[in-house]
Parts: structure tokens; C-alpha cells; sequence
């Protein structure tokens, strides 16, 4: 952002004004992976390494900064893993390569991928991305250097993303078919471009040993969190998308006769149809529903984050899904929509990286936005009742996880966090009675460890040889003293009665 611009914003929103400012001095990207002591990880130190990291700044205006940021190896390990999934992109979307090149081109890539010295020249002029491919050759030099661990996992996944994709863009060049038809159909497709991706992300989480080995099977919740992006991007990105032919959003949405019924009207033939004058309302009805299919994965995706414990990994997986979620609430009955390109502004989606800092505050961030929209959610909308529900289920995983009658307080003194209730919360009379009782077992449990610390073994009273010595002894005394006494009373009656 420019001087001039910033200083626009400080008259008009200088709240705004304060968050940018606010990231720009505390939050913008610290590493540099050019310095000497960083070259083992970065790979800054050779030629094809530094190509690969300006490709990645070229390619990727939303990824290269929190990529930059990983620790360790993870960062130039998810660069390449991000070239190699951009160059078959590119392949994908080239609407100049015949059917017949294109086939077997997608699903040889998982081999050319790590070729040395292949390169790829036949790429349209217009596609943005072709100079990856003309000098692809620096990208499979950098792969092979990667640890076996890690490239088998890009290998792998390339394998099954090529397969998919090939799939889709054979049965679109043979049959004409350009729609999604089925709701399956478009989270199959999703699955192929972006879950395959969280799965490839998260293998290599475990992969790298910053994350737990079982991370790597969670493949379900890693699959949701790239539905969740995926199903967003293609929702927001709508009307480009339509323009240029591509047609994400399944008919078995959009077609509903449901959504004109109301209304008095058929049901949308044909995708452009949701952008002409007098649509309005119907259009928002179908937007509506495919808002709902995207929120049906948020619990997942919270779940994921919860099992995440390396900043830099949390950090890289969690500002995408809160970004995705300020994204929904921003199309969601917004018409905008459907005539250009919206996108949240800059002061919020800095917020959103400030703040994506932890599984609580990521968690709250979902809540407010599922609370956004079903405030803007009306009666009228054929999919009021399932809005409600999806925004009900975000609403009771926080409470479930991070209830709101629990607040985290920080002493100024100390660094130390401390949990404070509130009063007026039912649930406070028990959670302290539960605080009360755990006090109270660590007490004795305490006391009962000292105890055990004078004796050898723990075992009960007779058993320890100390024990039985302490009852010898006072079963003695109790003998010796029997026996004094009745001495005594013998010598006393001797004594009165001679
Ligand atoms: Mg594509």
C-alpha cells in the first residue's frame, strides 16, 4: 500500500489505519531466509533454490508469506510442494492444449515432476504461470535434493492430484459436459485440487517430526480444511469463473426448482442466468445453499487446528481458514457478488493474521463470523433452517471447547495466565466446586507422597519391616510396663502385710 493510499485511509477509516499500521511494525514477515545462518534450510545459497523462491513469490500472492515462515526445512519443502502443484495448475487449466496432449502430459507429471531437466514450453502465451514450466528444470533439480521422506509424499500426492484433474478435463473435452453436476460430483473435484493438498501438508507435517506421527492419517479433518478453501475460492470467484467458462458450483444446487417456486418462477437453466436483472432474489436463494455445504466443514477444520502444536505450522494452516470464513460472511447475501470480484479489505485480513495465532482465538473468530451470518440469514431463504444449524454447530463447539464463561486473565506482574469466572454463569458454582475438589485430592495426594517418602514401600500397616519393629517395640513396652506394675504391687503387698 502506497504513502497516499494510507494516508486516505487515516481520514476515512482510521480504525483501519491503526490495524494496518499495527501489522506493518509487529506481524509482517520477519524471516529472511537470505541471511548466511539460514541457508541450510532456505537453499538460498544455490541458483535454482533462489529461482524456486522468486517463482513462488510470482505465483502465489496469498501463500508466500506464511511458506516463508515455516521453520526449519518445512519452509522450502512446502515451496517446492506449492511449484510442483502450480505447474500441473497450469497444465489443467490451459484450455489451448488438445485433449490428446494434455492426457498423457497430467498424468506423467508425478514423473516429470522429479525428470532432471525437463521443461514444459507449450503453454499458451496468455497462461500467467507458463515460465514455471519453461524453467521447470530448477524445480526437479530441488526436488531431488529433498529428503526421500518428503519427496515421496509430493510424489505421491502429484500422482493423485494429475489423476483426478485428468479425469475431469478428459470427460469435459470428450463429452461437452462443462457443468458439475452432482453435489458428489463437486466434492469429488474439490477433494482432487485442495483436499489432496491438506493431505499433502499434513504428511509432511509428521513427515518433518514438528507434528504428531498420527497427525499424517487425520486425513479426514485434512481433507475439510482444503474443501473449506477450495468451496470459498469457487463461490467468491463466481462470476470470473462463469465468464470464463468454468463452472464450478454443481446444478444439483443451482438447478433447484425450490429456489424460483417461491417466487413464482422456473429454476435457473443456465449458471449466467444467477447475474441478469430481475434474479436477484434467486440467485442469493442458491448462494445461500452452497454458503451452507462450505460451513458444513468448519467443525472439521477447528478440530484439525486443535491437533496442531508448532506456531509457524498453526499459524500457516489457520489464517486461510479464518480468511475463508470472513470471505463467506462477506458473500453471503451480498449481490455484489454475482456482478465482479469482492474480496475482504486489507485492515481486516490483517486482524485475521494477527489473531490466527491460537486454536481459542481461531475458534471465536469462526463463531463471530457463523454469528455474522445468521444475522443476515432471513426466514424467507429456503435454507434458513439449515444456516441456523450449521451456525448452531460452530456455536457449540466453542462452548463445548472453550466455554465462554471461562475468561483467560494475565497478571501485569507476572507472565502467567489464570482462568477467571463469571459470576453470574451457572456453570461457575460447579466448575469451582470441580477447581475446589481437584485442590483438594492434589493436596492428599501431596501429603500422602511425603508420607511414603519416610517408608521403603507402600505397603500396608504390618507389612513394612519398620512397621513390625515399631510394633515390637511397643508391644514390649506394653509387657514391661504389665509386668513392673505388677512387681510393684507384689512388693507393696509384701511390704503391708509381713
Ligand atoms: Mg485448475
Amino acid at each position: 500500500m502506497g504513502a497516499l493510499s494510507m494516508l486516505v485511509l487515516l481520514l476515512t477509516h482510521p480504525l483501519e489505519f491503526r490495524t494496518l499500521l499495527q501489522y506493518k511494525l509487529w506481524h509482517e514477515s520477519n524471516r529472511d531466509i537470505s541471511a548466511p545462518s539460514e541457508h541450510v534450510h532456505s537453499g538460498w545459497d544455490r541458483k535454482s533454490m533462489r529461482r524456486c523462491w522468486y517463482f513462488l513469490d510470482m505465483t502465489s500472492r496469498s501463500f508466500a508469506g506464511v511458506i516463508r515462515e515455516l521453520e526449519g526445512d518445512l519452509a522450502r519443502v512446502i515451496c517446492l510442494f506449492y511449484l510442483v502443484l502450480r505447474a500441473l495448475d497450469t497444465i489443467e487449466d490451459d484450455m489451448t492444449l488438445p485433449d490428446e496432449k494434455k492426457q498423457p502430459l497430467l498424468r506423467a507429471f508425478h514423473e516429470h515432476a522429479v525428470t532432471p531437466g525437463w521443461t514444459f514450453a507449450e503453454n499458451g502465451p496468455d497462461e500467467k504461470d507458463r515460465q514455471l514450466l519453461v524453467e521447470y528444470n530448477v524445480v526437479s533439480e530441488e526436488m531431488n535434493r529433498l529428503d526421500a521422506c518428503y519427496r515421496d509424499v509430493i510424489i505421491d500426492i502429484a500422482q493423485k492430484v494429475e489423476t483426478g484433474m485428468a479425469d475431469y478435463a478428459h470427460r469435459a473435452a470428450t463429452t461437452g459436459q462443462l457443468y458439475v453436476e452432482k453435489i458428489s460430483d463437486y466434492d469429488l473435484y474439490c477433494h482432487y485440487v485442495a483436499g489432496l493438498v491438506g493431505e499433502g501438508v499434513t504428511r509432511l507435517w509428521s513427515a518433518s517430526g514438528k507434528e504428531a506421527p498420527w497427525l499424517g492419517e487425520q486425513l479426514e479433518l485434512a481433507n475439510s480444511m482444503g474443501l473449506m478453501l477450495q468451496k470459498t475460492n469457487i463461490i467468491r470467484d463466481y462470476r470470473e469463473d462463469v465468464e470464463e467458462g468454468r463452472f464450478f458450483w454443481p446444478r444439483e444446487i443451482w438447478g433447484r426448482e425450490l429456489y424460483g417456486k417461491a417466487l413464482g418462477r422456473p429454476a435457473f437453466k443456465d449458471m449466467p442466468e444467477m447475474w441478469q436483472p430481475g434474479n436477484e432474489q434467486q440467485a442469493l436463494w442458491v448462494q445461500s445453499a452452497m454458503v451452507v455445504d462450505v460451513l458444513s466443514h468448519a467443525v472439521d477444520s477447528l478440530d484439525y487446528l486443535r491437533l496442531l502444536k508448532t506456531q509457524s505450522v498453526f499459524n500457516f494452516c489457520a489464517i486461510p481458514q479464518t480468511m475463508a470464513m470472513a470471505t463467506l460472511c462477506l458473500c453471503f447475501m451480498n449481490y455484489e457478488m454475482f456482478k465482479r470480484n469482492i474480496k475482504i479489505r486489507k485492515a481486516e485480513a490483517a486482524s485475521l493474521i494477527m489473531r490466527s495465532t491460537n486454536p481459542r482465538d481461531v475458534a471465536y473468530l469462526f463463531r463471530d463470523y457463523a454469528r455474522k451470518i445468521h444475522r443476515k440469514a432471513v426466514p424467507e431463504d429456503p435454507s434458513f433452517l439449515q444456516i441456523s444449524v450449521a451456525c448452531g454447530k460452530i456455536e457449540q463447539w466453542c462452548e463445548h471447547h472453550y466455554p465462554s464463561f471461562v475468561s483467560v486473565a494475565t497478571s501485569a506482574t507476572s507472565a502467567n495466565a489464570s482462568q477467571v469466572f463469571d459470576p453470574s454463569d451457572a456453570r461457575t458454582t460447579i466448575a469451582e466446586l470441580t477447581q475446589k475438589r481437584d485442590r483438594e485430592l492434589a493436596i492428599q495426594k501431596r501429603a500422602s507422597e511425603l508420607g511414603l517418602n519416610g517408608r521403603v514401600n507402600a505397603k500396608p500397616l504390618g507389612e513394612n519391616p519398620d512397621d513390625m519393629k515399631e510394633i515390637i517395640f511397643y508391644v514390649a513396652c506394653a509387657f514391661a510396663l504389665v509386668i513392673m506394675v505388677g512387681l510393684g504391687g507384689l512388693w507393696l503387698l509384701l511390704k503391708f502385710y509381713q
